[in-house]
């Protein structure tokens, strides 16, 4: 429409225009957003958002705001960008201007966030928000944004759950059934990765095999339930005796695997020691006199079967010398 018609018609007539004008608008946006919810007919799917970057005005989807509590009418008409930026968890409120801001600069071609906004309720709800820059100045200056957002709650709380899962399931995997403390799995890893670790610091690694002394004998005259409670008593007894000092793990039937990482030959000849006599002297073993016997080796070279070859190899020298010894 030309100057000259807008001046000859009258206010009333302007205002009309305005009016059409605005229901033409609230059409077309309608519109848009059927062509939306057809485009993305994902579940949690909040519509479009539309950002003037020059006024800093957002144009958004009622949806959004009455996922986080708010109604239309609620709302200032201008609704500024940090209507929504003040309400970011603190801890993705870095993260999400770091994208933001370097999609504007132009560095990446979208703008793609996941991050947590606080509800009027106090909860926190997860949105994916996805967006570019749909128009630039010549020299590059962003004018205007869109995008779309998502509510990603349900996702992220099953996906939360199934973290939970996971590590419970690991540490299961990991765990003896039997006496709690690591498993063979569990402490030929810990052997592995403290083989490589000594190597590349140049510590000392010292690895003991320790088998219980006599325990057919014990099982054929107390039964096997009564052996389970040793084998329980004496991993619990290794454990807490080699404190953070050592990783002890059930290797087999009733052996059991010891590392002591940066270890000196003194220290495991004492370590070692006090888990021998810490079993002999347990108050509940000693009814039985149980006792156990333990062969060690440093680890100089090959790998974790041939330290355990060694370690085996000196545990029969302490059997063949009388049991109930640590020998090296
Ligand atoms: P040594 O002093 O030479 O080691 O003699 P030992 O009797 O301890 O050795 P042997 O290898 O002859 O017997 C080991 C016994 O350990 C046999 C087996 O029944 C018992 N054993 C292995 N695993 C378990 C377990 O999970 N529970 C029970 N109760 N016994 C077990
Ligand atoms: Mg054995
Ligand atoms: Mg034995």
């Amino acid at each position: 429409m030309t100057n000259k018609k807008i001046n000859r018609m009258t206010r009333e007539e302007l205002l009309l225009k305005v009016k059409k004008q605005e229901l033409l608008i609230e059409e077309l946006l309608a519109e848009k957003e059927a062509e939306v919810k057809l485009d993305y007919p994902l579940k949690g799917n909040l519509g479009h958002w539309y950002w003037n970057i020059q006024s800093n005005d957002v144009v958004f989807n009622p949806m959004k705001v009455e996922a986080i509590g708010y109604t239309m009418e609620e709302l200032p008409e201008k609704i500024p960008f940090s209507f929504f930026t003040n309400k970011l968890h603190p801890d993705d409120y870095d993260a999400v201007m770091k994208n933001m801001s370097q999609h504007l600069k132009g560095i990446t071609p979208v703008y793609e966030v996941e991050y947590r906004i606080q509800a009027k309720d106090g909860t926190w709800k997860w949105f994916y928000d996805r967006g570019k820059v749909t128009k630039r100045a010549e020299d590059g200056t962003p004018l205007f944004s869109a995008g779309i957002v998502f509510d990603v709650s349900k996702q992220k709380s099953k996906m939360e759950n199934l973290e939970e899962l996971t590590s419970s399931l690991i540490t299961l995997v990991d765990k003896d059934e039997l006496t709690g403390i690591r498993n063979r799995r569990a402490i030929i890893r810990e052997l592995k990765t403290h083989l490589i670790d000594s190597a590349v610091k140049e510590k000392q690694l010292a690895v003991s095999m320790m088998d219980i002394d006599d325990f057919k004998q014990l099982n054929d005259t107390k039964g096997h339930v009564f052996g389970d409670y040793v084998l329980k008593e004496i991993a619990m007894t290794l454990e807490h005796t080699l404190g953070k000092d050592g990783i002890a793990g059930r290797y087999g039937g009733e052996e059991f695997l010891i590392l002591l990482p940066d270890t000196s030959k003194d220290m495991a000849e004492t370590i070692f020691n006090e888990c021998r006599v810490a079993i002999e002297t347990n108050e509940f073993l000693k009814l039985e006199s149980v006792t156990i016997s333990g062969g060690y080796t440093f680890y100089s070279q090959g790998d974790y079967e041939d330290v355990i070859k060694e370690a085996d190899k000196k545990l029969y020298q302490a059997k063949s010398a009388g049991k109930n010894k640590i020998t090296s």
